[in-house]
């Protein structure tokens, strides 16, 4: 990088050039960052201002209002979007904002006017807190914006009602990624038992309870996840019995017991949190697979999932595979997926579908 490149303000707009000196694009730019440039638009003379802000946002609203008839989704997914570094989640009339780079962040008042506009939220949370801001330069933090939040914002996903609690909750409050893969196992589940580990508020647990499954349990170790787990629950007029443990050590303890289930999901955090984490992520996944798959009745399905950003869809199935082989389970593969429609991919950005889930029936 040139001295004069070193010294421009970290998250300002450039025009990138190549070589050759011929005007590539638009885009933001920051001197501390492995990625140095987040291109905006491909036209060097677009003009990055509220018009063009809202005409990327106008264009992610019409995406989710034509794919989902609820206002509860992630609105923005960054590059896929148009919008590098930028996360916006839609609870109706609340809104959950993550700005992941310099150049969003210096963008951010620009952005939050647009959404004033076109959007009208009760209220705007900034959920400025993922580790990756670091690596911009950027600190961390958390803070109602605008507007006023009292208590979990409530949230509709496949006919069910949630709680979320975009203050102290993980990420931007509620995974829309998995709806779909949510939807999946609630289809399977009818007249069969259900045991959600990792369940965080309820999303796979609740579902499954509301399609018909005859006894449901949610497995967290986080007290307030499976509180408000509870109260989606209740809200949705199911049962579902809530128990606070480590999952691997609830695993083990009902494999001891004996207990078999109908239907076992297990989509835990992201084991594989940076590249030198990945073998022993690897063995994470292999293990939780091993574990969760034995717990299976014969004829059951085994949903096993990984946010892992590091770990490809391909290795993860690898896993899956050693691991079923352990507990000397055999089975078939119904269906491989990642996020749903919210979560769209940029086609030069493959890495980035972090979101894989494997739907096995086991004999
Ligand atoms: N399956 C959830 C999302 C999981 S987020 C959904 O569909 O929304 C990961 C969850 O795992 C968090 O709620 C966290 O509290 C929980 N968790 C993390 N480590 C755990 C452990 N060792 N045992 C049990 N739960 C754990």
């Amino acid at each position: 990088m040139t001295a004069e490149a070193k010294a421009l303000e970290p998250g300002g707009l450039v025009t990138i050039v190549d070589a050759g000196g011929e005007a590539l694009g638009v885009g933001t730019f920051n001197p501390h960052s492995l990625i140095a440039v987040r291109c905006l638009d491909r036209d060097p003379a677009q003009a990055v201002d509220a018009a063009f802000l809202a005409g990327r946002l106008r264009r992610a609203l019409e995406l989710r209002d034509r794919l989902f008839d609820r206002p509860f989704y992630r609105l923005v997914h960054a590059e896929a979007d148009g919008l590098p570094g930028l996360v916006i989640d839609r609870y109706g009339d609340v809104i959950a904002l993550q700005a992941n780079t310099a150049g969003m962040e210096a963008l951010l008042p620009q952005i939050l006017s647009v959404l004033e506009d076109l959007l009208h939220p009760t209220a705007v949370v900034l959920k400025n807190d993922s580790p990756v801001r670091r690596l911009e330069g950027l600190d961390l933090y958390d803070r109602v914006e605008r507007g006023q939040l009292e208590g979990p914002v409530r949230l509709e996903e496949n006919g069910a009602v949630f709680f979320a609690d975009l203050v102290t909750g993980q990420k931007t409050g509620w995974f829309f990624d998995q709806r779909d893969n949510r939807a999946a196992v609630a289809a399977l589940a009818r007249d069969r038992s259900v045991i959600d580990f990792y369940s965080y508020a309820g999303g796979f647990a609740i579902q499954a309870a509301k399609a018909g499954a005859t006894q449901v349990t949610a497995v967290d170790r986080s007290e307030g996840s499976l509180a408000l787990a509870a109260r989606s629950a209740e809200e949705n007029g199911v049962r579902v019995d809530c128990v606070r443990a480590d999952a691997f050590a609830e695993m083990e303890r009902l494999a001891a017991a004996g207990s078999r289930f109908g239907v076992v999901v297990a989509d835990p955090p992201a084991f594989v949190k940076s590249k030198k984490d990945m073998a022993a992520g690897a063995k994470g996944y292999r293990k939780m697979t091993r574990l969760a798959g034995g717990l299976v009745e014969a004829g059951g399905f085994l949903l096993v999932a990984s946010c892992s950003h590091h770990m490809d869809p391909a290795s993860f199935a690898e896993e899956v595979r050693h691991g079923l082989s352990q507990a000397g389970r055999t089975g078939r593969i119904l269906r491989q997926s990642g996020a749903g429609a919210a979560h769209p991919l940029h086609p030069w950005l493959p890495e980035s579908a972090y979101l894989k889930a494997l739907l096995l029936q086991l004999d």
